[in-house]
């Protein structure tokens, strides 16, 4: 048992001497070679029409593929449509899919953590539910797994279906995030990849509440290839994903991943402090050499209103990073799992 970041039911949030989420010597072991389950993790939130789809795009495709077995974990992630009732009618249908029932929405990171968490295959897929992670390159990814490859990103060669707007914040954030950081978050490579049971394993030992996962992915490191894929607009629905939501995650790669907003105040300061410095030599020595001139009152206004608003901004970035620990503090689950729904073998549903 190593579910270090979600509650499930029936389970206390405590660790077993030995199990803990802070294992003293992470060591990722290499399995034997009979590789052939692979797990689709895949977060739903109200994608109601969806489901139907996404069941009948998935199965021909997995099922094609020469000499695998396979599972797929729905999260339900707190959906108020009727993605759940969708999702039970496929998995009663279908006994490879089984429906993960979170108490409420926890958002996209916390239910892929809650997928992975419960998958069981020897390797790992988080797929988008609405399609536009295209299904048809999973043979691609296999293959390259097989190769020998961990980890097998899917890169998006083109995001036309984005929008302009989207398109061009992505590309600010990611060289933002690359620069001040030392995990270098490859671009236009989302969640939709396949990981190694390795990889998996050792992303579960990462304790953290707030997971931004892209960051953890890559910082967990491992062999790495990529295959390239044209990203298709969505299938059914509407984006969950509204600039604001998309503005904090941004917020919160940089500060998972980087103290550069932290320690930047000291250059900043040092500067502020040196020119202060300076400009005050100046007027002393002008003071001296012509005596008092007429006293300058919006000089004085700007400098009061420059100095105090960069000490606020610097004061919200301290703010924001401790907001981050108090988080991290409480320890509280990533998710909480309602109900785990899978029909067993001879028909009736476990747990
Ligand atoms: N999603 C989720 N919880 C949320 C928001 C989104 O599980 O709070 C799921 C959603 O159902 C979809 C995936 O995350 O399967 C990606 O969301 P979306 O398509 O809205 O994001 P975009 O593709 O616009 O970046
Ligand atoms: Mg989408």
């Amino acid at each position: 048992m190593n579910r270090p970041t979600g509650l499930w039911p029936q389970e206390e949030a405590r660790f077993l001497p030995g199990e803990g989420p802070h294992p003293t010597t992470p060591v990722a072991e290499t399995k034997g070679s009979a590789k052939d389950f692979i797990s689709l993790v895949v977060p739903f939130y109200n994608e109601g029409e969806g489901v139907r789809y996404f069941h009948e795009a998935i199965v021909p495709i997995m099922e094609q593929i020469p000499g695998i077995v396979f599972e797929v974990v729905c999260v339900d992630d707190g959906s108020r449509d009727r993605t759940l009732e969708f999702l039970l009618e496929v998995a009663e249908s279908d006994s490879r899919f089984r429906v993960l029932e979170l108490s409420r929405n926890f958002g996209k990171e916390a239910a892929l953590t809650s997928g992975i968490d419960a998958a069981r295959g020897d390797a790992i897929i988080p797929i988008d539910a609405d399609l536009q992670d295209p299904p048809e390159i999973i043979p691609l990814l296999i293959e390259e797994w097989r190769k020998g490859a961990e980890m097998v990103l899917a890169h998006r060669s083109d995001r036309r279906s984005d929008t302009f707007m989207k398109r061009k914040t992505a590309e600010l954030f990611y060289r933002l995030h690359n620069r001040l950081s030392n995990v270098k978050v490859p671009e236009n490579v989302g969640d939709f990849r396949l990981m190694d049971r390795v990889v998996v394993d050792s992303l579960k030992q990462l304790p953290e509440r707030q997971r931004f996962m892209k960051g953890l992915f890559t910082w967990v490191g491992f062999r790495t290839v990529s295959v390239s894929y044209v990203r298709k607009p969505r299938k059914t629905g509407s984006s969950k994903l509204s600039a604001w939501k998309l503005w904090n995650f941004a917020l919160e790669g940089i500060t998972s991943f980087s103290t550069a907003p932290l320690r930047v105040w000291t250059y900043i300061g040092s500067i502020g402090a040196l020119f202060a410095f300076f400009y005050g030599s100046f007027i002393a020595v002008r003071t001296i050499v012509f005596g008092v001139d007429v006293p300058g009152y919006a000089s004085l206004l700007v400098s009061i209103l420059f100095i105090g608003s960069l000490q606020l901004i610097s004061v919200g970035v301290l703010g924001e990073y401790i907001g981050r620990i108090y988080i991290e503090t409480k320890q509280r689950p990533t998710y909480i799992v309602r109900k785990v729904h899978q029909k067993t073998q001879d028909g009736r549903p476990s747990m």
